[in-house]
């Protein structure tokens, strides 16, 4: 090309009648709300496309005669002001009642704080699951008219965009922000400048500036440290989500933890709760024990104070999935502020201990020594993370220890098809008010089949155009033949919404295991290439850069859709993002998910398919073995895991191929073989019926209301109460329990009987060595039960003795027939917010 290409944007002027396009532009409702959406595309639909769906950039594209005209326009007016009293009666909204119920706007108020947040394609922050999660958290926040405010970090080159080359080489193109392009604004002080926060690393103090992000009610506070005041090193800390090294991570997460608290506080926001969505933002603990030392609170009660009111979700069993950092970095990095914890250097180091080394400090452990609040993400992964975190509680057996569980849900209308919510208008009103209702939703059987037929229809063949553009773009680009790529979509070409199709699209990490249906390709060419009853399968996703197994999966897909047995059948499409995972969650018919059990947490993906009548085939693991629900009700299909590495992949494969085979492919096609039979609407209705009211975000964001929310701010304002003084005595008490606990022991004053008749009870008498304790300090109890049939023992009452005069006693009466029963004791303080949080327990 010849010469300079100098750049001209010519901004057009915004009619009067139409100014406020610009509030809709900048407010993150867009992200769920399609008539908003719906505005700007009607405008200027390739626009819109060419703009990635960015209203914010859209309007600064739009031609001035398109502006005037749409301005003139009735039809579009009419939709504009419809969209606009939408938006301003949404935002007026107040708390709902079911929030009310528990939290008290003005007083009571959560942080959520999380390295990244997947709210649109506009805003390219996230990388997968835990942002796409961390988004519908605040969207649902916003919904329910939480008291919420979110902190994050702005990435200038957020997650790469990815292309895939002509030999199934996955391409990782940065993807550099302007940030003015953004729905977001600086976030400014009450006189109107620009607020600023200052955070030591290292030797040096990095200047931070602070973005707002809209969504809805709630404010995203987004740290960006890329300012002329910093060193180049230090503009760059916040550059690339998850880029660069462990020196570059700690940097990012002081920037978020400590960062993200001084933000709050210049902001003038006062959390009464701190969620710590998981580990990379554990740092806010430090910075908050720093500020109660301050005050003027030793190291161990300003930890009590902080921790009452602190919130930990972890997210993933995956070890590399937890940030581990040595000693040194964080004595390096910290080293302005380790002097203000009030404690000496290796008290503060211990807070990361996780017993795998000496050098290590792991957030994980930091995040739950520094929080009393802790969950995983679903039933079985709440199992999983208390049992790899079982060391901090080391006298608590896995089952008992304080981890719960917060099964995963995504935000309806994000992810519901938009064809779905104007079904819904019709025949469920007010449905957007019963998102927590299992019974509204049996209301979806009464959508008359041809409706609910053709909305599947539909959506389907919106996937099969979009597909086939995404295709003919990158094969072109790749240099394909023409007729191959001819050959390439010509089962999508006719738009032949009769064929079946399955999809699969998340990351690749190499867990979730994307080639295990290609274990037996003849088997799986044969499944697909079937005349009568064809299939095809789409594959999405991306891997990460330095994931190279990952990166070799994408390769072997590719290599595999381009083989004759598969070309047309089989496609690995690039550029996942929010965009296709809407578009494939709504179009497929069934959605497949095959993780390594038990590595999946909890997944999503399915619960986005699930909502939108897609049926799932999945391993039961994460969501789905909640989810899922045989006959007289099913809702989709098991893959049972199983659980010797040797023979699992080909067990599952061939379970997965099983059912494809046998159930799926027969009762989609159905005896007249056009597909959508009466049997797979049963399933599909199912499927929203049974996943829609238990799956959501709001379902997600009250659990943790009740269960977390509301009492970590109900103990932190306790324990904070005059002077904190609740916080010390429970820190002094510690202290003393932890010193004397080794010499504590039990005895049973007297043997009890081994026999007892009907209507007599078991006598117990246990006497106390307590080493200098009181006899309030500790509970001692006894827990009757009965061995199964795999002699494990199972309780059925437990009954605490009393202390009197020196001996705890208790008449028990047993139930029935051979009984069983042990005697346990433990320290108990009425300050404590789960009875082991201390992990020390003394059995008989
Ligand atoms: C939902 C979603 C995910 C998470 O999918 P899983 O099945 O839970 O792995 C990842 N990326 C995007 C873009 C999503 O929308």
């Amino acid at each position: 090309m010849p010469g300079t290409l100098f750049r001209l944007e010519l901004r057009p002027q915004i009619p009067p009648a139409l100014s406020r396009l610009s509030d809709l532009a900048s407010n993150l409702m867009y992200s769920w709300d399609r008539d908003i959406r719906g505005v700007f595309w009607r405008l200027d639909k390739d626009l819109w496309r060419a703009c990635g769906n960015n209203p914010k950039l859209f309007l600064r594209r739009v031609s001035q005669a398109v502006l005037e005209a749409a301005a003139d326009d009735d039809d579009f007016l009419q939709d504009y002001h419809g969209a606009l009293a939408a938006y301003d009666s949404y935002l007026a909204a107040d708390a709902k009642p079911a929030v009310l119920a528990h939290l008290q706007p003005g007083q009571d108020l959560i942080a959520y704080f999380c390295a990244e947040f997947g709210l649109h394609e506009s805003l390219p922050i996230y990388s997968g699951g835990l942002g796409i999660l961390a988004g519908d958290h605040c969207k649902a926040a916003s919904d329910l008219g939480l008291p919420f405010v979110a902190v994050g970090l702005l990435y200038r080159e957020g997650y790469f965009i990815q292309t895939i080359d002509g030999v199934g080489r996955q391409v990782a193109t940065p993807q550099t922000a302007n940030f003015d392009e953004l729905p977001i604004r600086l976030a400014r002080d009450a006189t109107g400048n620009e607020l600023r926060v200052a955070v030591p690393i290292a030797d040096r103090i990095v200047q931070l500036r602070i973005w707002q992000a809209d969504i809805g009610h709630i404010p995203l506070y987004l740290l960006d440290s890329d300012l002329p005041d910093n060193s180049e090193a230090d503009r760059s800390i916040t550059f690339q989500l998850y880029g660069g090294n462990t020196d570059t991570r700690i940097q990012q997460e002081i920037v978020l933890g400590v960062g993200g608290v001084r933000a709050l506080r210049a902001l003038g926001v006062a959390p009464s709760a701190w969620h710590i969505n998981e580990g990379h933002a554990a740092f806010l603990i430090l910075e908050r024990v720093r500020e109660q030392v301050a005050r003027g609170l030793d190291f161990d009660s300003a930890l009590e104070n902080v921790a009452a009111g602190t919130v930990f979700t972890t997210h993933t069993p995956v070890p590399a999935g937890h940030d581990i950092f040595h000693h040194a970095q964080v004595q390096w990095f910290f080293q302005q502020l380790l002097p203000h914890y009030g404690a000496d250097e290796a008290r503060v180091l211990a807070l990361g201990a996780d017993g795998h080394g000496e050098t290590r400090f792991n957030m994980t452990a930091l995040a739950l020594r520094g929080s009393r609040h802790h969950n995983g993400v679903s039933k079985i992964h709440g199992g999983v993370a208390s049992t790899m975190e079982r060391s901090l509680w080391p006298q608590i057996t896995p089952a008992e220890n304080p981890i719960g569980s917060v099964t995963n849900g995504v935000h309806l209308h994000t992810f519901i098809a938009r064809a779905w919510t104007q079904l819904f208008h019709d025949s469920l009103r007010g449905w957007r008010n019963q998102l927590l209702d299992i019974d509204y939703w049996q209301r979806i059987d009464e959508i008359p089949d041809h409706r609910f037929r053709a909305v599947r229809r539909q959506l389907k063949r919106d996937l099969l155009i979009d597909i086939v553009e995404r295709i003919e773009r990158q094969h072109r680009r790749n240099e394909l033949p023409e007729a191959l790529i001819a050959q390439a979509t010509q089962h999508l070409r006719t738009h032949d919404t009769r064929t079946l199709v399955l999809g699969f699209a998340r990351r690749f990490a190499t867990y979730k295991r994307a080639t295990l249906i290609l274990r037996d390709p003849a088997r799986l060419s044969r499944l697909l290439n079937d005349a009568q009853r064809p299939a095809i399968l789409i594959f999405a996703g991306k891997a990460h850069p330095k994931d190279q197994p990952g990166q070799d999966l994408i390769r072997q897909l590719h290599e595999m859709s381009l083989r004759p047995e598969f070309i047309g059948r089989l496609f690995m499409v690039e550029g996942y993002d929010m965009l296709l995972a809407r578009n494939l969650v709504q179009g497929c018919d069934v959605w497949l998910n095959n993780p390594e059990y038990p590595m999946e947490a909890s997944g999503t993906s399915g619960e986005k398919a699930g909502i939108n009548g897609v049926v799932n085939v999945s391993v039961m693991d994460g969501w789905w073995a909640e989810g899922y629900q045989p006959e007289p009700q099913q809702n989709g299909f098991a893959i049972v895991p199983v659980l010797d590495p040797n023979i699992r992949d080909a067990e599952e494969a061939r379970q997965l191929l099983d059912l494809l085979e046998r159930e799926v492919v027969p009762r989609y096609y159905g005896a007249d073989g056009d597909g959508y039979s009466a049997e797979w609407l049963r399933l599909s209705r199912n499927s929203m019926k049974s996943l829609i009211p238990r799956f959501n975000s709001s379902r997600q964001v009250m659990d943790y209301v009740r269960g977390y929310y509301a009492p970590a701010s109900a103990a932190a304002r306790r324990l904070d109460a005059d002077d904190a003084a609740q916080a010390r005595e429970l820190a002094a008490w510690k202290q003393r329990v932890r010193q004397a606990w080794p010499g504590v022991s039990m005895r049973l004053a007297q043997t009890p009987s081994s026999v007892v008749a009907a209507g007599e009870r078991l006598r117990l008498l246990v006497d106390v060595e307590l080493n200098g304790l009181d006899a309030r300090d500790l509970v001692v109890e006894c827990r009757v039960g009965r061995l199964d049939a795999h002699n494990q023992f199972v309780v059925q009452q437990v009954v605490t003795l009393a202390v009197d005069d020196g001996r705890w006693r208790a008449d028990v009466e047993p139930l029935c027939g051979l009984q069983h029963y042990q005697i346990r004791a433990y320290p108990h303080h009425r300050a404590q917010a789960h009875r082991f949080e201390m992990g020390l327990m003394i059995w008989l």
